[in-house]
Order: structure tokens, then sequence, then C-alpha cells
């Protein structure tokens, strides 16, 4: 349904974010904190971190569920190659204004001036992941950070960026 005043979409919902060894490799952390910040959402958590495959199967345990078989292997071994980052982003419509910002899930298809248009080309090794509802959100804050976030609040800034 179209929401057309920002006051109707609330203003504390969390995302999560994860980056992909890919991103962390290419020394590409940076640019997306820096794309996330820029638009006014608020880190409340981020850790670098040697990701469990008994997390990543639970956090990609939807792909399990495809035609293809091999993908869900693939993923989470390719997430166990190498250290991930993973963040929580707070904001008004943080979750789907996140994906806007990382761009369609194969690079091929996302939009110019996204995540994954401006800096990945296969769909493997796509840089960035992030939360696609509320509610799934939520479950990754608890699977990946024991919902342990932390609380500030920026000021003035917060008057500058919310009506
Ligand atoms: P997302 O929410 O846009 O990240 O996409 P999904 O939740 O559907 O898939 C999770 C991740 O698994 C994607 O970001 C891709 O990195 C990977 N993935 C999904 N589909 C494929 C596929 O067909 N092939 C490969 N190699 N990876 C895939
Ligand atoms: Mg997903």
């Amino acid at each position: 349904e179209e929401k057309k005043f920002s006051r109707e979409i609330p203003l504390r919902e969390a995302s999560y974010a994860l980056y992909n060894p890919d991103g962390v490799a290419r020394s590409l952390t940076g640019e997306v904190i820096k794309r996330f910040e820029n638009k006014g959402y608020k880190l409340v958590a981020i850790k670098m971190l040697n990701a469990q495959r008994s997390v990543l199967e639970k956090h990609y345990a939807h792909l399990a569920d495809l035609p293809n078989k091999n993908i869900f292997p693939e993923v989470v071994n390719h997430m166990t190659s190498g250290p991930v980052v993973a963040m929580v982003w707070e904001g008004r419509g943080v979750v789907e204004g996140g994906r806007q910002i990382l761009g369609a899930t194969r690079p091929w298809q996302a939009a110019p001036g996204t995540i994954r248009a401006d800096f990945a080309t296969d769909v493997g090794r796509n840089i960035c992941h992030g939360s696609d509802t509320v509610e799934n959100a939520n479950k990754e804050i608890e699977l990946w950070f024991n919902n342990q976030i932390v609380e500030w609040n920026r000021g003035k800034v917060e008057d500058a960026i919310y009506e």
C-alpha cells in the first residue's frame, strides 16, 4: 500500500546488514557505511567476525528451499571463506530504503547507483546482505547480535532528518 506521509512509517525501524566476505576483501566496507550514513540512517551495532556455519545456515535457511540445491551450500561456503561485517541500522523506513541502496539481488538487474550495480557483477559476490522485511530484520538482529544494540541519540541531527 502507498504511504503518503513519512510519519506513518515507523521512525525506529531497524534493519540488519551483513557485509559479505567479497565486500570485506575488496575494502568496500566504508562505501556501504557511507551510503547508509549519508541517507540519514543511524548505526546502532557493528562487528567483524568469522561467521559460524550454524548461524549462516539459519540466516540463509530460505535458500535451502530453492529448486537449485547447490545454491544454499555455495552461499554458506562463500560466507565462511573470510570475515564478514555485521551491522544494525536504524531509521525511518530503513528496511525498504536499505535494500534500495543495495539494489537487486542479481547485480546485472540492479539499478545504476546502487551498491550491487556499481560494485558487483555476480549474484554470488553481491557485496552485502540487507534484511527484506522488518520481521526478518528483527530475527537477524537476534541471531547475529543477541539483540545487543547501542541506544544513542544524535541530538539536533535527529530534527534535521525527521519531520
Ligand atoms: P537478497 O535478499 O537480495 O540478498 O537475496 P536472497 O535472500 O534471495 O539470497 C541471499 C543471497 O544468496 C544473495 O544475496 C546471493 O548472494 C545469494 N544467491 C541467491 N540466489 C543465488 C543464485 O542463484 N546463485 C548464487 N550463486 N547465489 C545466489
Ligand atoms: Mg534475502
